[in-house]
């Protein structure tokens, strides 16, 4: 996994998963935008949660609510009134924070005079229609989820579902984070993957548990194993106003710690209930307030029983771009491909140690600064062989580039990372961004190039394996890109398989070379597609 938050932020920026948001003006704090290969990574992140949660199942459907909504939804859902994070103000700096991030210092001047928290409410409001009063203006949803309560009983009257079935729903979601930070993690516009999963009063608790278990099954097939998650059993005093039990699970980013991915609630007959009129005659168990617009109850008629009963909801709710840096931080990787000769390592070692000499004796170097890359320094020379790269990481630090034998370690250090470390991103093959590349081993031979774009093509159609086509470099060089990016297939076309080659039975074969053993193997241009298939598959 990765060992630094910058590790990932700098492959999503050199390579085009995630840009800050209208970066040419600036940028807008909180706000990202998925490139090429993200939003490939993202759209199948997505696509598998549903393929999971829906088609697999037999007890759910889907739903695409829209943003907008009738604002007495928000009313009765209880945001307007509790959708609030404690708000304080740093004195000296004026910078201002979220009070339960902080512990009563600011953490960007380290003062200690900040005003009392008070409450802000997260909701973006927009106005609708062209007169602005206090009754034109509606909110930008901060969760999914009430566009599912809300189309309770369309989907129930539709479907003609039984207790219990579950609405599952993708989509975004908007937050006046007061302090965004942290990449993607925590962000003002994200997308939320949500399930509503209505089952009858009593059978909560075990629903509630057999969610928990599915979905730490769905994290370990998307690669991240259930080992690397801590289940937090979230405290009452803790509890949002509509949870009876929550269940947060948590996976330890690189330098942010240990966060929540997906928190899966126990709502009980809250929603259902907050949304319905005649609520005095449904028996709910929940607090809500006194519901006087809605033209609706929201009640399942239950045979067995003859009577109308307010399902409870068990809410898994799954954050993407949370979910997406996850999946890059596990699967991420700066590894030996083969063993550096010793010689040059004692060399490395022996200009690292000039390095942290002249550090030790900067005074250009500010004593925090110096003392960091010192105790790096360090540590990096005890085990330089497998922490090359690291090195590079060292050099980066702030004050580092002030020295100017940090120049010399630089150009002595690249190459041997260029030749003997590979940067991979060990994701789960369906949700690698791109599938399989193609290459011809020369760019200049007319009928390498047309072969190797004709194999590019077939394996293209039908629109679910995307494939790209690359002759920008050296073989080992197009390898390394697809590495980085995660790509489990490199397919090579050389002479043998345009029946030029030494080994005429060859002909009309091409060499794929897997991702993670970097092994090759020589496969039927016929039966490549097959082939990719089956190994995509897992
Ligand atoms: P946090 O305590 O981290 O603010 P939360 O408990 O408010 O999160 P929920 O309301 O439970 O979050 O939202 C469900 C999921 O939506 C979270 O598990 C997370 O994956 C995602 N999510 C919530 N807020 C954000 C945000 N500001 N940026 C990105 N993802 C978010």
């Amino acid at each position: 996994p990765a060992t630094s938050l910058d590790q990932i932020v700098a492959l999503a920026k050199r390579r085009g998963f995630i840009f800050p948001s209208s970066e040419i003006y600036g940028g807008l704090q909180g706000v990202y935008d998925y490139g090429p290969l993200g939003v490939e990574l993202k759209n199948n992140i997505i696509a598998d949660w549903w393929r999971t949660n829906v088609y697999e199942r037999d007890d759910m459907e889907g739903l695409d609510a829209a943003i907008l909504m009738n604002r007495l939804v928000w009313k009765y859902s209880g945001h307007e009134e509790t959708f609030n994070d404690p708000l304080v103000d740093c004195r000296t700096c004026k910078m201002r924070w979220r009070a339960d991030h902080i512990h009563g210092v600011c953490p960007n001047c380290g003062s200690r005079d900040l005003t009392e928290p008070r409450p802000f409410n997260m909701m973006f409001r927009t106005q609708i229609g062209p007169v602005a009063d206090s009754s034109s203006f509606a909110y930008l949803r901060p969760e999914t989820a009430q566009g599912i309560f809300v189309n309770f009983a369309n989907v129930l009257a539709t479907t003609a579902r039984k207790l219990p079935f579950g609405i599952a729903q993708v989509g975004k979601a908007f937050r006046n984070e007061i302090t965004p930070r942290n990449f993607i993690f925590r962000v003002r516009e994200f997308e939320q993957m949500e399930i509503e999963y209505f089952v009858m009063p009593g059978t909560d608790e075990e629903w509630h548990q057999r969610w928990l278990e599915a979905r730490l099954a769905w994290w370990e097939q998307i690669g991240i194993p259930r080992s690397r998650i801590t289940i937090y059993d979230v405290p009452p005093d803790e509890l949002a106003h509509y949870s009876k039990r929550t269940f947060d699970l948590m996976y330890d980013y690189p330098n942010i710690g240990v966060q929540e991915i997906e928190g899966i609630a126990n709502r009980t007959d809250y929603d259902l209930g907050s949304h319905s009129k005649d609520q005095d005659q449904l028996n709910l168990t929940a607090r809500v307030n006194r519901n006087e617009d809605s033209l609706a109850r929201l009640t399942y008629f239950d045979q067995a029983s003859g009577r109308h009963v307010v399902p409870y909801v068990i809410e898994p709710s799954a954050g993407v771009g949370r979910c997406m840096l996850a999946v890059m931080c596990e699967g991420y990787a700066e590894e030996l491909t083969k063993p550096i000769p010793t010689e040059k390592l004692t060399a490395v070692g022996d200009a690292l140690q000039t390095f942290l000499k002249s550090v030790g004796r900067s005074e250009k170097i500010g004593g925090e600064a110096r003392d960091a890359i010192l105790a790096r320094g360090e540590a990096l020379q005890q085990a330089l062989t497998e922490r090359l790269p690291e090195v590079e990481q060292l050099l980066a630090m702030p004050g580092a580039d002030q020295i100017e034998v940090g120049k010399k370690l630089r150009g002595q250090v690249q190459p041997l990372i260029d030749e003997h470390y590979r940067t991979v991103l060990r994701l789960k093959p369906r949700l690698a961004p791109i599938k399989a590349a193609v290459f011809p081993l020369k760019r200049n031979h007319e009928q390498l190039v047309t072969t190797a774009k004709a194999v590019r093509r077939q394996l293209q159609v039908g629109g679910e394996m995307r494939t790209v086509y690359d002759d920008t470099g050296a073989i080992g060089k197009l390898y390394r890109r697809q590495d980085e990016i995660g790509t489990p297939f490199c397919i090579t076309v050389d002479f043998d398989t345009i029946g030029q080659g030494k080994d005429p039975s060859l002909a009309g074969t091409v060499t794929v070379r897997d991702r993670d053993t970097m092994a090759q193997e020589r496969v039927p241009i016929s039966e490549l597609e097959g082939y990719l298939r089956e190994k995509l598959r897992a």
